[in-house]
C-alpha cells in the first residue's frame, strides 16, 4: 500500500500534495517520496518481526538520500552499508553506528578501518582474504573486528539472474562447506570477534520458501559453531523481499517473520534483516514530462525528459515499472507505445509496447515503484543534470535534493594547464 492516489478530478497526489502543483515549483524529472509510506513500510516490517528480538538494518544502497536515512533512523532503523561513503551518509543522517552492518564482496582496508573506528555492529565478511584483512586492520586500529561470515546457502531465490546472489555459482558469500573452517580461523584470532552468521540470497524474492530454506541451512551451521564453543549472537537473513511492480504477489512480511521467529526465538538468537526495496520501492514515483511523440510506422514513441541515466532499471534488468498519467483523462483513447528517453542508446526506454492512455506534448507521466534503485543508480551520462528529489508529508513537501545545477556537471573537472581555457556560457 502506498500514498500515491488520484483525487476525484483525476489528479495524481503524493499524500495530500498535488503532483502537477509540485512540478510547477520544482520541474521534471523529479523523484517524489512519501514519508507516510516509508514510515508505514518500516512499521509493517518491524511488526512482522515482533515475535523475535530483531534489528532492521535498512539497505542504504536502495535509496541513500540523507532525508530518507534520517527518517528511518528516527524510527529506530539500523543500516546495512556497502561502502565508506554509505557509512558517512548514515552518520550524517543521525544513524547509530552500533546498528550498522557492513556488507559487500570487496572492502578496502581504509573502509574496514573507518568502520571499526566508527564502532559498527558487524562486518559481514565474504571471503578468506577479507577475513585476513579484517584481522590485520583490526590489529592496526587496536579494536577487535566484530565479524559474521556471509555464507552462501546455495538456494535458488527464483528471481532475475542479476539479482540472484545465493547460488553456488555467484560471486557472493563463502561456500557453505568452507564456512566452518573460516569460522574456526576467526574464533582463534585475537583481533576478530565472531558475532553472527549472515546470508543474502537475492533481491525481489516473492516466495517465502527460498528464504526459509536458507535460514534452515544457516541454522545447521549455527548448531555446529555453537557445538565448537563459539558464541553466535545473531543471524542476519539479508534483504530481498519483493514488491508489486505489476502483478507479483509477494509473500506478506508477517508470514516470513513468523517463520523466522519460530526458528530463532526458541534458540535465543537475535534476527537481523537488511530490507531495501520493500521499504523504499513503492514509497516513490519518478515524474517526467512528455517532450513529444513520433511514429516510425511500426511503433509509436512517447519521448520524455527523463532517460536511462535517471532510472536505469528498465534498461539494465528489463524491469517492468508502471507508467501512469499524472492527470488522468478517462476519454483519452488507449494506444500501445514505447516510452523512451532522449539518449542515443536503444536501451534508453522505460516501457516497450505498453498500453497507455494517449498523452501528448507537455503531459506529465509518473513512473511508479521508483523509490528503490531509482535516483541512487542515476548518472550524468550525456551530461544530463541529475533529477530533483522531494519528500511529501501530508500537505507539505520538502526538496531533499535540488535538481543539479548545470555548473555542477563539471565543477570538479580540471583543464590542462598548457592549453587555452574556454569561457562560461549563459544559456
Ligand atoms: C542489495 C542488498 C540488500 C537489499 O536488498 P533488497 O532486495 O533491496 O531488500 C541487503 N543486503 C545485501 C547484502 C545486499 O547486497
Amino acid at each position: 500500500m502506498d500514498h500515491f492516489r488520484y483525487d476525484e478530478a483525476g489528479v495524481l497526489h503524493g499524500e495530500g500534495v498535488s503532483l502537477p502543483a509540485l512540478v510547477a515549483a520544482v520541474g521534471t524529472p523529479t523523484y517524489v517520496y512519501s514519508r507516510a509510506t516509508l514510515t508505514r513500510h518500516f512499521k509493517v516490517m518491524d511488526d512482522a518481526l515482533s515475535g523475535v528480538d530483531h534489528l532492521i538494518c535498512y539497505s542504504v544502497k536502495a535509496n541513500s538520500n540523507l532525508a530518507v536515512l534520517q527518517l528511518l533512523a528516527s524510527l529506530g532503523s539500523g543500516f546495512d552499508i556497502v561502502s565508506v561513503g554509505e557509512l558517512h551518509r548514515v552518520l550524517a543522517a543521525g544513524g547509530d553506528p552500533d546498528k550498522v552492518v557492513f556488507s559487500g564482496v570487496g572492502k578496502r582496508d581504509d573502509e574496514i578501518a573507518a568502520a571499526l573506528r566508527a564502532g559498527i555492529h558487524c562486518i559481514n565478511v565474504e571471503s578468506a582474504w577479507e577475513l585476513a584483512r579484517c584481522a590485520e586492520v583490526a590489529a592496526a586500529v587496536g579494536v577487535p573486528a566484530p565479524v559474521s561470515l556471509r555464507v552462501n546457502p546455495d538456494v535458488d531465490p527464483k528471481t532475475h539472474e542479476y539479482i540472484a546472489t545465493g547460488l553456488r555459482t555467484s560471486k557472493f558469500g563463502v561456500p557453505f562447506d568452507e564456512a566452518l573452517e573460516l569460522y574456526r580461523t576467526a574464533h582463534a584470532s585475537p583481533h576478530l570477534t565472531v558475532v553472527g552468521v549472515d546470508c543474502h540470497i537475492g533481491s525481489q524474492i516473492v516466495e517465502p520458501t527460498p528464504l526459509i530454506d536458507a535460514l534452515d541451512r544457516v541454522l545447521e551451521l549455527v548448531d555446529t559453531l555453537q557445538a565448537e564453543g563459539m558464541t553466535i549472537g545473531h543471524v542476519d537473513m539479508g534483504g530481498g523481499l519483493g514488491i508489486t511492480y505489476k502483478d507479483e504477489r509477494p509473500a506478506p512480511p508477517k508470514a516470513i517473520g513468523e517463520a523466522y521467529a519460530a526458528r530463532l526465538a526458541p534458540r535465543g538468537l537475535k534476527l537481523l534483516v537488511e530490507p531495501g526495496r520493500v521499504i523504499a520501492g513503492n514509497a516513490g514515483v519518478m515524474l517526467m514530462r512528455v517532450l513529444g511523440r513520433k511514429s516510425n510506422g511500426e511503433r509509436t514513441f512517447v519521448i520524455t525528459d527523463a532517460a536511462m541515466n535517471d532510472n536505469i532499471r528498465p534498461s539494465l534488468y528489463r524491469a517492468w515499472q508502471d507508467i501512469v498519467p499524472v492527470q488522468r483523462d478517462l476519454d483519452a483513447p488507449e494506444e500501445v507505445v514505447d516510452v523512451v528517453g532522449p539518449i542515443c542508446e536503444s536501451g534508453d526506454f522505460f516501457a516497450q509496447e505498453r498500453p497507455l492512455a494517449r498523452v501528448d506534448r507537455d503531459a506529465l507521466l509518473a513512473m511508479r515503484s521508483a523509490g528503490a534503485y531509482g535516483f541512487c543508480m542515476s548518472s550524468n551520462y550525456n551530461s544530463r543534470q541529475r533529477a530533483a528529489e522531494v519528500m511529501v508529508d501530508g500537505d507539505t513537501w520538502t526538496v531533499i535534493r535540488p535538481r543539479e545545477e548545470l555548473t555542477a556537471l563539471f565543477a570538479s573537472e580540471r583543464l590542462l594547464p598548457d592549453l587555452p581555457a574556454g569561457r562560461s556560457f549563459e544559456g
